[in-house]
């Protein structure tokens, strides 16, 4: 205990030296593209320097990937570390220095799957936030069934050749890497995947941005045309993909539902534009029903807030995440798709703005943030499709007949 207050003591002191004062202040989203986080890669544009400066000095430090290993770039914390450096950035409202698929999904399995070559070449980048990462799983035709897959991966001797097309693929325009899932064997559907890494500027690859309805573009069709893709780039064993892929959605399922969620409330939080759109009656929200529901909504997030944690916990004690992490995915897709309803509810005529200097840009983003939500039962797995995980990993319940 005495070593987790020095380290409490340390933290404090290097947070206070080192995180920029625009770091320090929380981000208002406006839009997708331009939310105000870190991403990093080849193709950020840094807006403000003080972003690019935070994020080198919590890489340098291994704090973008804190509790990863030291020798592949990591800060090698234990959990309870982990736990006292996040609360000692959540004390000064420090910003999350990089927010990355590669830091999330990617690396994790990497940790678990790859070769020890693999690991040196792409885990120090994805800690630095110098390789941003995207996921080529889903194709038309394979979404929840997605061991239906057919992008194909053909044995060239020296080289994988790559053709087929993907979809709903988050950010494939602004990534430089994809991890992608592809069929190696065509005589087996789950036994013939395998997992591929390949740079998104190898010839064939290409990226059309996909229109969403809340205004923005997340995500990409992506085509894959005779792509070469070196050997060593497969992770695991050939036809060994399905593992890997599974293994890797319970570490997105883990990670969206501890926050990463896209679809916020503008910035605000419900009880204080509550407070200042509704109005006041003796100090209290004066519409006694929103008063009962946003309470009611906040005690169902505390208490989810606080199941993830546990959860959370489990997990690092334990063998990593598990099937359980479909519960709290599900809950954190109707949790906040029930938050982002209630801001667009309580902002009134004010949420109704889609652009334009007569609304405030929060007011902007909370509509757009409340479309934004809609995927959140979608994406990471469809809400029945967790529900079907829960009853027969979770509860060990039948097919239905
Ligand atoms: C915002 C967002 C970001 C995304 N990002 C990515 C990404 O980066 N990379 C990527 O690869 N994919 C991504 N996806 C795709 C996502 O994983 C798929 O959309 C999802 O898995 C569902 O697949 P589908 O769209 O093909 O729908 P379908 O599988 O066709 O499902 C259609 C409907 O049928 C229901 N259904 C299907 N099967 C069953 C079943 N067995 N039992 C009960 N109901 C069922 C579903 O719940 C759904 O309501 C993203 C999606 C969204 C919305």
């Amino acid at each position: 205990m005495a070593d987790l207050e020095t380290f409490r003591a340390e933290a404090r002191a290097w947070l206070e030296a080192n995180c920029p004062p625009s770091m320090r202040q929380g981000a208002v989203a406006v839009t997708e593209d331009d939310d105000g986080s870190i991403w990093g890669g080849r193709k950020a544009k840094w807006k403000n320097p003080e972003a690019k400066q935070w994020l080198d000095r919590m890489a340098g430090k291994g704090w973008t990937a804190p509790t990863w290993p030291k020798e592949y770039g990591g800060g090698g914390l234990s959990n309870a570390e982990n736990r006292v450096l996040q609360q000692e950035m959540g004390r000064i409202k420090a910003r999350t220095p990089l927010m990355s698929f590669g830091l999330w999904m990617l690396g994790p399995v990497l940790l678990e799957y790859a070769n020890e070559e693999q690991k040196r070449k792409f885990l120090p980048p994805i800690v630095r936030g110098e390789i941003r990462w995207c996921q080529g799983y889903s194709e038309p035709g394979a979404g929840s069934d997605l061991a239906g897959l057919r992008t194909q991966a053909v044995d060239k001797g020296d080289h994988w050749l790559v053709n087929g097309q993907k979809i709903w693929t988050s950010y494939a325009d602004q990534a430089d890497w994809i991890f992608c899932l592809v069929r190696t064997d065509n005589s087996k559907k789950h036994e013939g995947i395998s997992f591929l890494l390949f740079d998104m500027t190898t010839p064939g690859v290409e990226a059309r941005p996909i229109k969403l309805i809340s205004g923005q573009s997340p995500f990409c069709e992506t085509f894959f045309s005779d792509v070469k893709v070196p050997k060593e780039q497969l992770v695991g064993k050939l036809n060994g993909g399905w593992d890997i892929a599974k293994r890797l959605l319970q570490y997105e399922r883990q990670n969206i539902s501890s926050g990463g969620f896209g679809g916020g409330g503008g910035g605000y939080d419900l009880e204080h534009a509550a407070l200042d759109y509704v109005g006041k009656d003796d100090g209290r929200i004066a519409d006694a029903d929103l008063r009962a529901r946003i309470t009611t909504h906040k005690m169902e997030a505390r208490a989810f807030a606080m199941t993830v944690r546990r959860a959370e916990e489990e997990s690092k004690q334990g063998k990593g995440p598990s099937a359980a992490t479909s519960i709290i995915k599900y809950a954190a897709a109707k949790t906040n798709q029930d938050r982002t309803e209630l801001m667009v509810e309580l902002l009134g005529t004010q949420a109704l703005g889609w652009e334009g200097d007569a609304y405030k840009p929060g007011e902007i983003a909370a509509m757009r943030g409340m479309l934004r939500a809609k995927g959140n039962s979608i994406e990471g797995g469809t809400s029945e499709v967790n529900l079907n995980v829960i009853s027969k990993r979770v509860l060990g319940l039948n097919d239905a007949k």
